[in-house]
């Protein structure tokens, strides 16, 4: 159901969505460029970011991976460990589905920030604020976030490129992911958690 929609997704949101990814169909034919990341998948993440992803390769076990360049050894490595936390708390809650490495993409884009208002490394991503407009995250029309759902089947999400700090990685990576596991086993949750506007944090799960 509602393939597009993302967490903060609103309907003026998805409209333009939609407008972005019937422009960008007819150069998709001349994309052929990775057999792990489908052309509709990759086309939303690119419609999200505004990024070009040119990079495919997959992470030690099996997750695939779209980026702007070769990401470093240790990104891939943080990228695991995200999932394979996420996995091992999903399990604990009781859920089976899409608890593999290779049920996931992760786009690694461009930052749009490197720091938050606080000085503190904190690469970032830029997107429209939506019904966060005029709440705490708003920072003019649109807000920071660590990661964004870009694709609920397959399963894909955004995060920003990382110089260090990849237990953030981690984190950032269990923490999209959580949206995705839980609209794959518990659509009742997911419903009640993926708009953070409305409250809810993570971990979601423990
Ligand atoms: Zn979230």
């Amino acid at each position: 159901m509602k393939r597009g929609v993302k967490k903060i997704g609103s309907a003026g949101l998805l409209l333009s969505l939609a407008l972005s990814l019937a422009a960008l169909a007819p150069t998709s034919a001349a994309r052929q460029r990775a057999a792990s990341v489908d052309e509709r998948t990759l086309a939303q993440a690119e419609a999200y970011t505004g990024d070009r992803f040119d990079y495919f390769t997959e992470t030690p076990r099996g997750a695939h991976v779209a980026a702007l360049r070769r990401p470093r050894a240790e990104m891939l490595r943080a990228i695991d460990d995200g999932l394979a936390e996420l996995f091992r708390v999903a399990r604990r809650n009781g859920y089976g589905a899409r608890l593999n490495h290779s049920d996931y993409t992760v786009f690694i884009g461009r930052a749009d920030r490197t720091r938050n208002r606080d000085g503190q490394y904190s690469p970032d991503v830029a997107i429209g604020a939506a019904q966060y407009r005029g709440s705490v995250y708003d920072q003019g029309g649109y807000v920071y976030a660590a990661g964004i759902v870009s694709s609920f089947s397959p399963c894909a999400f955004v995060i920003a490129e990382h110089e260090s700090d990849w237990a953030r990685v981690s984190n950032v990576v269990r923490y999209e992911g959580e949206h995705l596991v839980l609209y794959h086993n518990d659509r009742r949750r997911y419903q009640q958690t993926y708009d953070h506007s409305r409250g809810g944090s993570h971990p979601i799960l423990q």
